[in-house]
């Protein structure tokens, strides 16, 4: 694997097409205005209490932040003044998304791969793991294991691979979603695999890709260059930097965004975050990424960069960063993965998570055969609890688990997702797809203990839902999911 063939190399050269990047740039100059960065890093380096209230109260009002105020945040010393903004993060998902979290299962494909990022298991010059692509065969196994414990969303992750192009992508989306087994179904497939071209992209949206998602890993352009060689594919950081403007134009309007925080200076991050947010937001008729993840970096099997990274984030300065991000973005998803320990979850899902994968496997095949094999992961997961494990603290938190897939497949995504989302509405329409998808959770997956409180948190939110035509009507779908039809939604 530590060697390139020469196929691989012509496959290399023929990835990138530079007028996909062109066409972007302004004056030839990408988004990533350094100076304006470090700037209002510098500008806003002693904000006193009152600039900082003004910008929260900036947020509740649902308003995307500027440069100025998110640099505002990041250089808050106050811890009164965080905590204020800890409680103002919660407030913002509660309006906005309401007391709900949707849940995913991240299935890895592939582990093969050209590149050679610094911090990740899976790159090329690894030899100490062990290669492995799921056959179709396989890939039906895993779907199934994952079917069977209540998934109905999925995360799929590729390395870049001439085995794992596009075609591939598509293939094992159709199989992801012919698999059935009972009620059981995968709903949504969203993908995290390499940046790709339009023609690329057009693939997946046809086969019914839910997000893409591709991580910036840093915005800083030094970082990037040192971290991934440049006579890689992933050298290439105007390609990666892009390849969301062209999701959008293949029609893939929900796109996910991403930085792994550890690599460069946590400010400089989600200040390239919220510049990557703006310009999709000014080219695609105010429609910005529909998530945004921050993972921290993972020890992995011989990958010695990890055990001295230059900007290690504690746990306080984790949820810090959530923070920021959740006032600076407030209609935006936040994702946060089974990286983090269950403890920091906790402390951290509070603060404006939307999203988190439970009941996870990273290796490859690891759902079927039951095993984590730390030789077939990419890093290493701290949050092993089972789905039902999870599912079973957030109704303890007073949180209701969505599978709910019916804003996709109704097309309420993009566009439409985000007007929705912005005017604070999203919980009339997902807040009882929720109720309905946790509800044939309920019946069909969950432990004694779970089903038990799970339905009497369903009660009191059905009770809470904003009017009675509508509590009627989400009642009515209850007692049909009850008697045991499945996938209602409105
Ligand atoms: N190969 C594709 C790419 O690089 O975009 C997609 C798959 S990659 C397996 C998914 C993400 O895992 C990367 O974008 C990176 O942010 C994250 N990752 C890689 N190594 C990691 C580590 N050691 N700890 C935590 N996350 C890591
Ligand atoms: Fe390959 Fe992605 Fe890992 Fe980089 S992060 S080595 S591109 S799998």
């Amino acid at each position: 694997m530590a060697e390139l063939s020469r196929s691989d190399r012509r496959w290399i050269d023929s990835v990138i097409r530079e007028d996909e990047i062109e066409r972007y740039l302004i004056d030839g100059k990408d988004f990533i205005d350094q100076e304006l960065i470090w700037g209002e890093l510098e500008r806003q380096a002693d904000p006193d209490a009152s600039r900082i209230r003004e910008i929260v109260a900036k947020s509740k009002e649902l308003e995307r932040l500027e440069p100025d105020e998110t640099a505002a945040l990041l250089n808050c010393r106050d811890p009164q003044l965080w905590d204020e903004m800890y409680a103002a993060g919660l407030e913002i998902k509660q309006h906005v998304y309401g007391r709900r979290i949707v849940t995913f299962a991240p299935l890895y494909i592939s582990n093969y791969c050209v590149n050679n990022c610094a911090y990740c298991g899976f790159r090329r010059e690894n030899t100490s793991i062990q290669r492995k692509c799921l056959s179709e065969e396989e890939l039906r196994r895993e779907t199934l294991a994952l079917i069977s414990k209540g998934h109905k969303r999925l995360i799929m992750v590729y390395g870049e691979h001439p085995m794992t192009g596009a075609d591939f992508i598509a293939d094992t989306l159709k199989t992801v979603y012919s698999v059935k087994e009972d009620a059981g179904e995968i709903r949504r497939a969203n993908v995290n695999a390499a940046p790709f071209s339009i023609d690329d992209l057009r693939k997946l949206h046809e086969v019914g890709i839910g997000t893409y998602q591709v991580f910036q890993e840093t915005y800083h352009p030094e970082t990037y260059r040192r971290l991934h060689p440049q006579d890689t594919l992933k050298g290439h950081m105007r390609w990666r930097l892009y390849c969301m403007h062209r999701a959008m134009d293949a029609e893939v309007d929900d796109v996910g965004i991403g930085a792994l925080f550890g690599l460069f200076d946590y400010r400089f991050e989600i200040m390239g975050l919220l510049l990557h947010t703006i310009d999709l937001e000014r080219r695609f008729d105010g429609v910005g990424p529909h998530t945004i993840s921050f993972p921290r970096l993972e020890p992995a099997v011989n990958t010695p960069y990890i055990e001295k990274p230059g900007y290690k984030i504690d746990d306080e300065t984790f949820k810090r960063i959530v923070t920021v991000l959740r006032l600076s973005v407030p209609y935006t998803g936040l994702i946060l993965t089974a990286r983090e320990p269950a403890g920091v979850r906790r402390e951290v899902i509070p603060v404006g998570v939307t999203q988190i994968d439970a009941g996870s496997n990273i290796g490859i095949g690891g759902y079927a055969d039951g095993n984590i094999v730390g030789e077939k992961q990419q890093f290493m997961l701290s949050d092993t609890r089972s789905l039902d494990e999870v599912i079973s603290e957030l109704v303890d938190m007073g949180m209701i688990t969505s599978f709910c897939t019916a804003g996709y497949r109704c097309g309420r995504t993009g566009h439409y997702f985000m007007d929705i989302a912005k005017e604070g509405k999203v919980h009339t329409l997902c807040m009882p797809n929720a109720i309905l998808t946790f509800a044939e959770y309920l019946s069909d997956y969950a432990s004694e203990e779970t089903r038990r409180k799970g339905w009497e948190l369903l009660s009191r939110e059905l009770e809470q839902l904003p009017d009675a035509q509508l509590r009627e009507r989400v009642g009515e779908l209850l007692r049909k999911v009850r008697r045991g039809e499945r996938d209602l939604y409105l």
